[in-house]
């Protein structure tokens, strides 16, 4: 029988998913899967409306410790964050005495001038175009420069395992409305970033969520840079980024066959608490 892929990128009603952890589990066992791991927005110190509150924080740590507990002969539960980077103001590695198996390191804010809030540049099309033309004077490549060197600035953060969506400044770039995605100076900033990953051996994920929503029609990352990360020998693991119990595999068997036509092997997910070596050949 075919393996499920195991998934540790999670997101209940702690944070902006349907549905509580224990729904999540359960799914993750109907499916098969060996393990599921829970990867909440963990808090920021300004006000957003996704990330879970410090109080909602220690709830959701608490609760995920006891479905360990709860279902530990029938499922292996990972307790993570999905913590973000934001220059000067948070960091993953504020979490690292949180006894977390793993961390996922993402940007979903940037800092802007003169503006107290920080720019939350993915929740919608129109934020982004405004916020382009308003914090960048419409100088895309300035926009891509600054995002990258967010990315690799957060991978010096030594608790972080994975680096979320890797390229999801295209998250808007429909019909490649803003730049060319095959465009030397795109790429190039993006290797420059996957070299500062690879040194600091952090693992880039596949992420499913915008392929199977029908947002993107690529997986992030996009087919080049995935090319890329495997010049650079950087690790992969395999994520569906769920917001509902359902979504637990949501293409990943898909996301395995796109990593072998990079020319990947193996993906890494959590084994016995430890990042472990699975072969992509055994879950398709
Ligand atoms: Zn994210
Ligand atoms: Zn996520």
């Amino acid at each position: 029988m075919q393996k499920t892929i195991p998934n540790l990128h999670t997101h209940t009603n702690y944070c902006d998913g349907k549905g509580n952890a224990e729904e999540y589990v359960i799914s993750a066992i109907e499916k098969g899967s060996s393990s599921i791991g829970f990867s909440g927005h963990a808090p920021v110190p300004f006000k957003s409306g996704w990330n879970m509150t410090n109080e909602n924080f220690e709830k959701y740590l608490q609760d995920i410790d006891n479905l360990k507990y709860k279902y530990q002969n029938k499922i292996s539960v990972y307790k993570g964050i999905e913590a973000d980077y934001l220059k000067n103001t948070v960091e993953p590695d504020i979490f690292f005495d949180k006894n977390l198996d793993f961390i996922i390191g993402s940007i979903h804010y940037l800092k802007v001038p003169e503006q107290v809030l920080p720019w939350d540049f993915i929740i919608s099309p129109i934020v982004f175009s405004k916020g382009l033309e308003k914090f960048y004077n419409n100088d895309i490549k300035k926009l891509i420069s600054d995002y990258f060197e967010a990315t690799a600035e957060m991978s010096f953060n030594k608790s972080v395992d994975i680096i979320g969506h890797f390229n999801q400044i295209n998250k808007f770039n429909f019909g490649n409305i803003y730049f060319n995605e095959n465009d030397k100076f795109y790429l190039a900033k993006a290797e420059e970033c996957l070299k500062v990953i690879s040194e600091n051996n952090k693992i880039i994920e596949i992420n499913t969520r915008g392929k199977f929503r029908k947002l993107s029609d690529t997986f992030y990352p996009s087919e080049e840079i995935l090319k890329i990360c495997k010049k650079l020998n950087i690790e992969i693991t395999l994520s569906a980024d769920a917001h509902s119990p359902k979504e637990t595999d949501s293409y990943l068997t898909e996301a395995a066959k796109y990593a072998i036509s990079a020319g990947y092997t193996d993906f890494l997910s959590l084994k016995e608490g430890k990042f472990e070596k699975f072969l992509l050949k055994e879950y398709i």
